[in-house]
């Protein structure tokens, strides 16, 4: 049988503008030429080609995406946070905190964003996908309940794990490999033992108010939540070996205890060597080995049942090829797509030190 991927899109995902200046602050006098705030819509225009021109296109098979229901958006967050974004949206934009800027059309592409996750999770538990990935932006994982941060208004992943845990699914374990700490995701689920969050990040600690968690692996949950939180916290240059050694020593022994019924990565490419916010030095092999590596997982455990959401990805032109790797890895598919910019030298036991901290910070919840 060949393998199929169900992707998930929604052209509402282009009408969030969020402008350009300096990186994501407004324009300079003393440059040129302002650049586009990194999170724009030409990074997944530049993923949606290479889905649909490179050697995984046959494998694809392209879905529409949908909005979420105002409802929907409660399943995680607020009501009236809910109503405030809508109004902010409405209202014109503007910039909603000091990094997350957002236009008329942001309303309409969060919906999207929300409502095209659902649907896919939504294609894996009625049977008709096993593996489905949703390209979406804004990304989710910083959105917490109640507060928007670090480009995210709602939460898609939390949103499609507690829609998996009202449709029945036990447990659900969430996998975030996006460079930054999946502080929202966590929040949304840190008195929680139903939903494992696993976050892989560069060290970058609490970012201010709207993002008062650390990232740090003694961010473990609260109550019978204790456990289940795991945050992987890595140093800066940590590269594909590193990566994959704490996916061996961490994520593989706990997914293994806690038995998922359904497996969610929020899969974001930042953590790539070229990436603007992101120092990890992750390659496109990197990133295929981590599909491959969440394949292993889903396969294990929940039928191989697996739903992928985009989050971040800064680097338009390598974030794309390092999503084409990661999901020919869940796909387990050899390809002929190059990695353009291979060059960097890895080192697998960057991250020992740290890995073996946190291996010690969780050891009483899962034995490791
Ligand atoms: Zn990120």
């Amino acid at each position: 049988m060949t393998a199929t991927i169900d992707v998930f899109w929604h052209d509402d995902a282009l009408l969030h503008d969020t402008g350009s200046g300096v990186f994501e602050h407004p324009p300079s006098p003393l440059l040129a030429e302002p650049e586009l705030h990194p999170e724009n819509a030409v990074r997944v225009l530049n993923m949606k080609a290479i889905l649909e021109r490179g050697p995984l296109a046959e494998h694809v098979r392209w879905r529409a995406g949908r909005h979420a229901t105002i409802e929907e958006l409660t399943l995680v967050h607020d009501p009236d946070y809910v109503e405030s974004i809508r109004r902010f949206c409405a209202d014109g934009g503007g910039v909603l905190l000091w990094s997350t800027t957002v236009s008329e059309g942001s309303w309409a592409a969060a919906l999207a964003a929300a409502g095209t996750t659902l649907a896919a999770v939504e294609a894996v538990l009625e049977g008709g996908s096993r593996v489905a990935y949703a390209l979406v932006r804004p990304p989710g994982h910083h959105a917490q309940p109640a507060q928007a941060d670090g480009y995210c208004l709602f939460s898609n992943v939390a949103l499609a794990a507690e829609h998996a845990r009202r449709s029945g699914v036990e447990r659900v374990a969430i996998l975030d490999w996006d460079v930054h700490h999946g502080n929202g995701t966590q929040e949304c689920f840190y008195e929680r033992d139903d939903v494992l969050t696993v976050s892989f990040h560069m060290r970058h600690g609490a970012w201010g108010p709207s993002h008062l968690q650390t990232g740090a692996p003694d961010e473990v949950g609260r109550g019978r939540g204790k456990g289940f939180s795991v945050n992987i916290e890595l140093p800066a240059g940590t590269g594909d070996g590193g990566y994959l050694r704490a996916f061996e020593q961490v994520v593989a022994p706990i997914v293994d205890r806690f038995e998922p019924g359904i497996l969610l990565v929020a899969c974001g490419q930042d953590a790539n060597q070229f990436d603007p916010n992101g120092r990890q030095c992750v390659s496109m092999a990197g990133f295929r080995s981590l599909g491959e590596a969440a394949r292993e997982l889903a396969e294990r455990h929940c039928g191989g049942r697996i739903v992928l959401a985009q989050e971040g990805g800064y680097a338009r032109t390598y974030s794309a090829f390092c999503l084409h790797a990661t999901l020919a890895g869940v796909l387990g598919v050899e390809t002929a797509l190059e990695d353009p910019c291979a060059y960097l030298p890895d080192e697998p036991s960057h991250a020992d030190e740290e890995i073996a901290a946190i291996r010690a910070v969780l050891a009483p919840y899962w034995g490791l």
